[in-house]
């Protein structure tokens, strides 16, 4: 760090800071002044290539002009107006350019759009949606909801109780009745699968499970994400979704996707519903729909959904949930100037045309020490080291400090390390960030 630096440094106690070691942190810590393209610029200077686009939401890059001049723009003529009975044009022209490219294409009808400010507020409003609207087709007893082990929906009471991670569900209270299916990960069967793994469709059999269990009448949804990514890069088995859509559409379940990592071009494809060809009823987003610029999240629904919800008297509110901050207009700016970007970059597709590149490479990582699976989709990659005995997580984080140190960015989580470039990423990059890499998981052996 420069003098300069130095003397301009904040005191770091102040800040508590989420999902962080704090202690360990404020000890050696590690901090990000600006970025541009695929790289930030850390505190001493050095660059860094963004290896995991921020926090899997910066996919057209960073530091893009066209965003922040929209922001600006926007918040020097309009920068807030009420959310509720209000509105203001941004949000809506946002709301019919997303109808427009919304998951599973035209015929899928997930147009109608309810906006939140981050993807756990989206996960609590597309539940509370889907109890909502099994009331209102008259199964008013349909209000638990399923989840799945190893899933991450966000940290809000909803999203925890689906959630699968004891640590971040084990201190609070949640939903009653919320119960979850098992996660679809098998290394014995299916390591170093390339593509979809061949085993565990019939995993997606635990929702009959769960219907023979609490019975169909109780239950309202189940939320999945299509891939999973906070805990480790989880790609569904073949077939698994497609049966997960049917056991749903036969016993009255709403079914979510979780798109907060895989929507806005992820996998190759605008969402992941497009690339698994599998309709749910409502698609959870955040992330990427604003590129990380501005905080926000999205969810579509089907129109069947919100149809049903619309009727009643006509001055009746139909849904008693919204925030302060749905639809702000610096929010839907940037998510306009976003969409702009990633058409006219042709970045939702963008993935597609790198994916096996990106794959062939990431797999050269085979033989690195201690690497015990590889799993990649889209621009995604999971890349599983064995635990050091007694310290899950304690080897990939060295591999984290020491990448870092060299100049990428990457994401852990126990000993998976997961990788998410800005989907701007260049061939030459992809192969940076498996050098930097391979270098760092050896140092770490
Ligand atoms: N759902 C999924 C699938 C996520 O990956 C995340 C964040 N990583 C969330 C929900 C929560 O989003 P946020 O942190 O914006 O609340």
């Amino acid at each position: 760090m420069t003098k300069q630096a130095k003397a301009n440094m904040p005191s770091l106690d102040n800040y508590w800071m989420p999902f962080t070691a704090n202690r360990q942190f404020k000890k050696s810590p590690r901090l990000l002044v600006s970025a541009e393209g695929m790289h930030y610029t850390a505190d001493d200077g050095r660059q860094v290539l963004d290896g995991t686009a921020g926090l899997w939401c910066v996919n057209a890059g960073h530091g893009r002009r066209q965003i922040t001049s929209a922001v600006e723009r926007q918040l020097a003529t309009l920068d807030f107006a009420p959310s509720f009975q209000m509105g203001h044009p941004v949000a809506f022209e946002f709301a019919e350019r997303l109808a427009a490219i919304a998951p599973g294409g035209p015929e899928a009808k997930l147009d109608r759009v309810f906006y939140t400010g981050s993807g756990s507020e989206s996960v609590d409003t597309a539940l509370k949606i889907a109890i909502a609207y099994q009331r209102a087709i008259g199964q008013g007893t349909r209000t638990r909801v399923i989840g799945r082990e190893r899933g991450y929906h966000g940290v809000g009471f909803g999203g925890i109780s689906v959630g699968g991670l004891v640590n971040n569900r084990r201190v609070f209270p949640l939903l009653p009745g919320a119960d979850h299916m098992r996660h679809t990960h098998d290394p014995a069967r299916n390591a170093f699968s390339r593509g979809l793994p061949e085993h565990g469709a019939d995993l997606a059999d635990d929702l009959e499970r769960m219907v023979a269990l609490h019975g169909a009448e109780t239950i309202a949804a189940v939320i999945v994400e299509p891939v999973a990514g906070s805990t480790g890069v989880l790609v569904p088995p073949k077939g698994y979704l497609e049966r997960l859509r049917d056991i749903a559409t036969r016993h009255g379940i709403l079914l979510i996707f979780d798109e907060v990592i895989t929507g806005f071009g992820r996998l190759g494809t605008p969402f992941a519903t497009d690339y698994f060809g599998v309709i749910p009823d409502l698609v959870t987003t955040a992330k990427g729909l604003t590129n990380g610029a501005i905080p926000m999240g999205a969810v579509f629904a089907k129109r069947d959904v919100y149809d049903a919800l619309m009727t009643g008297p006509e001055a009746a509110i139909e849904l008693f949930h919204g925030y302060t901050y749905s639809g702000h207009p610096a929010a839907a700016a940037a998510g306009l100037a976003t969409l702009d970007i990633y058409e006219s970059e042709g970045l939702l597709t963008r993935g597609a045309d790198l994916a096996q590149e990106w794959e062939d490479a990431i797999f050269t990582l085979k033989d690195a020490p201690n690497v015990i699976d590889i799993r990649t989709i889209g621009l995604v990659a999971g890349i599983e080291l064995s635990s050091r005995p007694g310290a899950v997580g304690a080897r990939a984080y060295d591999v984290f400090v020491d990448a870092f140190k060299k100049g990428l960015l990457i994401r852990v989580t126990g000993d998976v390390i997961a990788l998410s470039p800005p989907l701007i990423i260049e061939r030459e990059q992809i192969g940076e960030i498996v050098s930097v890499l391979g270098d760092a998981i050896k140092r770490a052996e």
